[in-house]
Formats: structure tokens, sequence, C-alpha cells
């Protein structure tokens, strides 16, 4: 990355540093990815290192070595709060500084002399913990409405507070975040949830007025009150809120399933002999499969997250389940995904755990192949022994895969005769 900036000076272009590694590294945090911006036009750029990629042509950026080199540029109007609709390479860094989203965001730094070029206050923001637009708040975040989203994911993820003229011209523009294609939206919630103080996050989205927006279902929690018994720390929405801050670098698919998984919860409350969420996971599961298809989440990480949602009432039961249902549980994919909710869901509650501790000491000690065995029977074999596939084929096999899992058969033969027992072959 020195060498890069190096060789472009060398040449006469200025080159630095910028935005987010600029940002990172004064606040001494790991950085993630390297950006440099500088006077030299994309040709120049391609010319001083020709096995560089060219990305984005309209907007100047090249990576060289997987650095993104990006030439200085302002952007002209916004046609769709998406997109400029042209830009224009500049030479003074100062320029491209103000086309940038935050005051955090817009320092460039000089790596050889550690020199800090600060032309939108940038450093005062950073010590001082606020996130600020560049320039009038509300027209940056007209011309390009994700800036709303950046703005709560840096203020959570960094303990930041959003400046209270940012945070004002997004509460008015927040139902405009419609315009952004959902996979941008997806992917911004991910990252809040994902990325530290997904709690923040949330809180934040709400009083920036976007979570009403993008999840109205998860503002729906608000004031769903719970019974006190089994909820000591009041309405679903804290119950969730307390939940994400337990969790500990977790995977995108369980953040969403700890999210989501009361989502049943507003629409079955009933205040019965006490308060009642009957048939809450059903409907829960109805309703994440709206807002995962509305942001187009891939089927897998759909089906994790809704397997999530659908299972986690059955930690109730587990210590009471036979040895084959405690068996098939185990083997839903990424388990520890389940159990780690379940811990999350008592500890945020009623802080009663034997349910969790039963199920992970079972779940460390059973050997994956008691969990999973080689199956004694298979269909091939039913037909072998002149059976024709049809209704019930598949409930012989299971009921013998559960005595298996049962322990109380351990051969073929065995379970040759359990089938048999079960359902003479066809055309006896
Ligand atoms: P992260 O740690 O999330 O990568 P980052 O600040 O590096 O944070 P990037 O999305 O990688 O964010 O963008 C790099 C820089 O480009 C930002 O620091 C900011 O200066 C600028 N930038 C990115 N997205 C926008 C945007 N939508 N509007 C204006 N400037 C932006
Ligand atoms: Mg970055």
């Amino acid at each position: 990355m020195r060498r890069i900036i190096d060789t472009l000076r060398q040449s006469g272009h200025t080159a630095y540093l910028v935005g987010g590694c600029v940002r990172d590294s004064l606040l001494h945090l790991p950085v993630k990815d390297y950006d440099i911006a500088t006077s030299a036009r994309p040709d120049q750029i391609l010319k001083l290192f020709p096995y560089a990629k060219q990305v984005g042509a309209h907007f100047g950026v090249v990576i060289v070595d997987g650095v993104e080199v990006a030439t200085y540029r302002s952007d002209g109007t916004y046609r769709d709060g998406r997109h400029p609709e042209d830009v224009h390479f500049e030479t003074d860094p100062a320029r491209d500084a103000s086309r940038r989203d935050f005051t955090i965001n817009g320092m460039f730094l000089d790596p050889a002399s550690g020199e800090i070029l600060d032309f939108v206050g940038g450093r005062r923001d950073l010590e001082a913990g606020i996130i600020r637009a560049i320039g009038h708040p509300l027209q940056r975040f007209e011309e390009d409405h994700l800036r709303m989203l950046r703005a709560v994911r840096f203020a959570a993820r960094m303990g930041f507070s959003i400046d209270p003229e940012t945070l004002e011209a997004i509460r008015k523009l927040a139902p405009q975040i419609h315009f952004i294609a959902a996979e941008r939206i997806r992917e911004e919630l991910t990252r809040m949830l994902t990325e530290g103080s997904p709690r923040r996050a949330m809180e934040l989205l709400d009083e920036s007025q976007l979570l009403q927006e993008v999840l109205p279902e998860v503002k729906a929690f608000q004031g769903v009150e719970q019974p006190p018994e089994y909820h000591p720390e009041g309405d679903v929405w804290t119950h969730v809120l307390i939940m994400l801050d337990l969790l500990q670098n977790p995977t995108s698919t369980l953040s969403w399933g700890v999210l989501l998984h009361d989502v049943g919860k507003p629409g079955t409350f009933h205040k019965l002999d006490r308060i009642r969420f009957n048939g809450h996971v059903e409907a829960g599961v109805t309703i994440a499969r709206e807002i995962l298809n509305r942001y187009r989440f891939s089927n897998e990480d759909r089906d994790q997250i809704l397997s999530l949602i659908a299972n986690h009432m059955r930690f109730a039961d587990i210590q009471r389940m036979k040895q084959s249902t405690l068996k098939r549980f185990f083997r839903l994919p990424s388990f520890e995904e389940h159990l780690e909710l379940h811990r999350v869901d008592c500890s945020s509650s009623h802080n009663k755990l034997d349910n969790y501790q039963f199920a992970k000491e079972r779940y460390a000690t059973l050997p994956p192949n008691e969990i999973r065995p080689q199956r004694l029977l298979t269909g091939s074999d039913l037909i072998e022994l002149g059976w024709q596939s049809g209704p019930g084929f598949k409930d012989v096999l299971n009921a013998v895969e559960d005595a298996q899992l049962e322990g109380k058969i351990q051969t073929r033969e065995e379970a040759i005769e359990l089938a048999l027992s079960l359902r003479p072959p066809n055309g006896k």
C-alpha cells in the first residue's frame, strides 16, 4: 500500500489513504481494507500499474494488488437517490472529501509523514464520538438514501452518537429508504446485527424512525407485554434487545434468528388466564418468511433462520424427549445456532438454564454415529423384500429408524422383523 502511494507520488501525483482506514487507524482499531485516493486519472493509474484491474471506470476506481485506488472526484447530481448521474475527476482532495458521507469518513492520511488532511472536521467528531454528515445533511441523504442506514451502522458499531441535525434529516427522509434496493438494505441490516452492538443499532434505527420503515414487524414488539413470571425483563422489544446484547460474534443467520424469533408474538397476544401467545411460533414463521423474501435472502439463509424460529420452543420439552426425537432434533443443520438462541432466550428472561445445560451436555457427549447412525434398512432394502413404495412406506422406515435410535434394535434382521410387523409386504 505504501509502495502504491510512493509510485503515484514519484510520478507527480498526490495520493493518500482515505476513508474507513484512516478513521479506524486513528481509533486504533484493526483496519479491514485500505483505500487510496489520488489525483491520478484512471488511465494514469493503469499506466503505472499495468496489471491493475479497472472496476468502476465511471467512478475512476482501479484495484491495485487488492487495494482500491480511486481518482479524487466530485459527484454530479443524483437522479434517483442512489447513483450520481455523472462524476467529475478532481485534482484537489478537498473536493473529494466533500462528496464523502460522514466527517469521520472524510479524512486523508499520508502514511509516510503521518499527516492528516482534514477538510471536514473529521478529527474533532472522531474525538467527540459524533456521526455527522458532511455538508447539508438533508441534501446528502436525499442524494443517497443508503447513507441513512450507514449513519446508524457506524454510530452503533463505534458507540458514537448521531449529530442532532443529521439525525433530524434521517427522521425526515426515513420513508425514502424504500427507494434503495432490498439487497442493499439487507446487507446494511446484517452488518448492524453482526458487527457488534446490534442492540444499539436497533435502538438507533428506532430513534431515527428507520425501524418502522425497514422492519415494521420488529417495531411492533414495542409495548407487547409478556407474562412477568416468565419474562421479568418486560415487553418483547426489551426481551429481544437483551438477547441481541448477549450474542458473541454471531453468524448472520443466528442474529436474524434472534431478532425474529418472537416476531409472531404481537399478532398472537391474548390475555386469558394469563398473557398467552398461542401459536406464536407458526405465526412467526409466516411473518419471518415474508420479511426474508422481501429482503431477498438466499434460500439457505432463509431456511436456517426460519428453522431457528420454528424450533425455538422445543427446548422446553428437551429433558422429556424420546431418544429418537432428541437425536433428530440434534440433526438440525447448525444445531449450535439453535442452542445459542435458546441460551440467550433464557438468559434474557427467567434465567433458568437447566434445559440449555442438558441440551449442551447431551449434544457435546452423544457421538455423531449415535445421532446419525448408519441406517439398518433403506427403501431399496424394502423393495428387495418385495414391497412396493407407496403411502406409509416412509412411515415404516421412520419407525424402524426410531427403534434404532432408541436402542431397541441393533441388526438388519431385527429391522426387517420390525418392518414386517408394522406392515406386511404388498400382495401378501
Ligand atoms: P467499513 O469499515 O464499513 O468498510 P468504510 O468507511 O471503509 O467502512 P466503505 O463502504 O468501505 O466504508 O467506503 C469507503 C469510503 O467511501 C467511506 O469511508 C466513505 O468515505 C466513502 N463512502 C462509501 N459509501 C459512501 C456513500 N454511500 N456516500 C458517500 N461516501 C461513501
Ligand atoms: Mg471499507
